[in-house]
């Protein structure tokens, strides 16, 4: 069996499955008998209940950590919950970071875990570093390594997320780039589902313009930037729509909160380029892939608000979003409001391939375990 000689973490999280708690007007984690464990302020991980909370399976929130995490840290790898930040950290106080979202899938048949486009990441953080001024002692490929010892140590036998982060370290006021050192850290955790992919999302477009390059350039993807993000999402939700689209300042279709776009007009697939403010994704680029072997004709091209609304087919894409269908805009239905045939093609190829599962796309994965 492949995977046995790294050691794997004793305790495996059950996929996350629970919201905040919101019952009764309190915010806190919902154990399992779902009454809340009110968060006192402060770090959490100080609080022994809500350790204790994070610890127990099933009681972990989308995307928390379980007390068997690890995190390159320092320069080491140390236990998740040990790699801690001084509230002083430059880049906690302005934003000054860059970051990665990277999956790993869980490949049960195989019994191997297989990084998603590792080096493609970290090529990227590292163009992130160069906007940002952040040099790291690491190339792409030494970064890949790290991951995989990060994941192993892990040890996860399901579905997770890295997360590296490259920031402004020193413990310092004053707003700036230069002389200030620099810092790493990878983390992973388990991970499931982050938008349901299963169901047509329903998008609003947002009141909310993308940030410009001459303003905080998406290109890079940088912590403070997701300000943006995340003023268009809660606003979307709070409208009563799952996701956003937020457009540029010219007014063009931009992209989604944190998921590149692609709709299909008179049969071709078309999305906006990435001088439309968009970050450069590497879903974006392998749906192009994707969509050149199985013979759908692709254009890269600005997209207008009201394309959207009477394009045939939409449907956003990430790391964290993977393929996820779009079957309103606005309260009008996409085509005939159910899930086209290219976004089922492409999405079916897309989830069989960042398993391991299609030879033709195996250089896509890292398998973790048992190298
Ligand atoms: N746009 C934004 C703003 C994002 O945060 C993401 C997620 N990283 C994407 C697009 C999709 O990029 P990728 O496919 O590289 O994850």
């Amino acid at each position: 069996m492949v995977g046995l000689l790294h050691q794997r973490g004793k305790r495996s999280a059950e996929p996350a499955g629970q919201e905040v708690c919101r019952a009764s007007g309190a915010r806190g984690l919902p154990n399992q008998r779902g009454t809340c464990v009110p968060r006192t302020g402060g770090d959490p991980w100080q609080n022994p209940s809500v350790v204790k909370e994070l610890a127990r399976p099933g009681t972990l929130r989308p995307g928390a950590a379980p007390d068997t995490a690890w995190a390159f840290f320092g320069g080491e790898i140390v236990p998740l919950k040990d790699a801690r930040i001084n509230v002083m950290t430059h880049a906690f106080n302005y934003g000054t970071g860059c970051f990665e979202g990277i999956r790993a899938y869980w490949n049960e048949d195989e019994r191997q875990l297989y990084g998603l486009y590792l080096r493609e990441h970290y090529d990227r953080l590292l163009r992130s570093c160069k906007v940002l001024r952040i040099s790291l002692p690491y190339t792409a490929a030494r970064l890949v390594d790290l991951t995989v010892e990060v994941l192993r140590r892990c040890g996860y036998e399901q579905d997770a997320y890295v997360r590296p982060l490259a920031y402004k370290a020193d413990p310092v006021i004053g707003v700036r780039l230069h002389d200030l050192q620099d810092a790493l850290t990878i983390f992973a955790v388990p991970f499931g589902t982050y938008i349901d992919i299963e169901k047509g999302l329903k998008v609003g477009i947002s009141s909310w313009r993308r940030t410009d390059d001459n303003a905080i350039p998406a290109r890079a993807k940088i912590t403070g930037a997701y300000v943006n993000a995340a003023l268009a999402k809660t606003e979307a939700q709070d409208a009563g729509y799952d996701e956003a689209i937020v457009l540029t300042q010219d007014g063009h279709v931009s992209e989604g909160s944190a998921e590149n776009l692609f709709m299909v007009r008179d049969g071709l697939l078309v999305t906006p380029p990435a001088s439309d403010n968009i970050l450069e994704g590497i879903t974006r680029a392998s749906v192009l892939r994707l969509a050149g072997d199985l013979g759908i004709p692709t254009v890269v091209r600005s997209i207008d608000r009201t394309e959207l609304y009477i394009c045939e087919e939409l449907f956003l894409c990430g790391t964290g979003a993977q393929i996820s269908p779009v079957t309103s805009v606005d309260h009008r239905a996409v085509g005939d409001g159910t899930i086209g045939p290219v976004t089922t093609r492409i999405k079916d190829v897309y989830y069989a391939a960042v398993k391991g599962k299609l030879a033709r796309y195996k250089d896509w994965c890292t398998p973790i375990y048992g190298r």
